[in-house]
C-alpha cells in the first residue's frame, strides 16, 4: 500500500521527505507532509523514519 500521512501527527520536521527514493512527499501550505500515492513505490522508508510515527500504509 502506498504511504499515508495522518497529518493530525504529522510534526512538520520534513524527514520523510529526504527519505524517500522516489520525491513521492512534499510539504503542504499547512506545514504537513503530504505523500503522492502514484508516485510512492511502497518501500516503507518514510513510516520507519518519521519520528512522530505519522505515516502508515494500512
Ligand atoms: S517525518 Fe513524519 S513528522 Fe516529519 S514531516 Fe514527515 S510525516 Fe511529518
Ligand atoms: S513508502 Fe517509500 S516510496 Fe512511498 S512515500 Fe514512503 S519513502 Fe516514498
Amino acid at each position: 500500500m502506498p504511504a499515508k500521512v495522518d497529518k493530525d501527527n504529522c510534526a512538520g520536521c520534513g524527514s520523510c521527505v529526504s527519505a524517500c527514493p522516489v520525491e513521492a512527499i512534499k510539504m503542504e501550505d499547512d506545514g504537513k507532509a503530504k505523500v503522492d500515492a502514484d508516485t510512492c513505490i511502497d518501500c516503507g522508508s518514510c513510516v520507519s523514519t518519521c519520528p512522530a510515527g505519522a505515516i502508515s500504509q494500512e
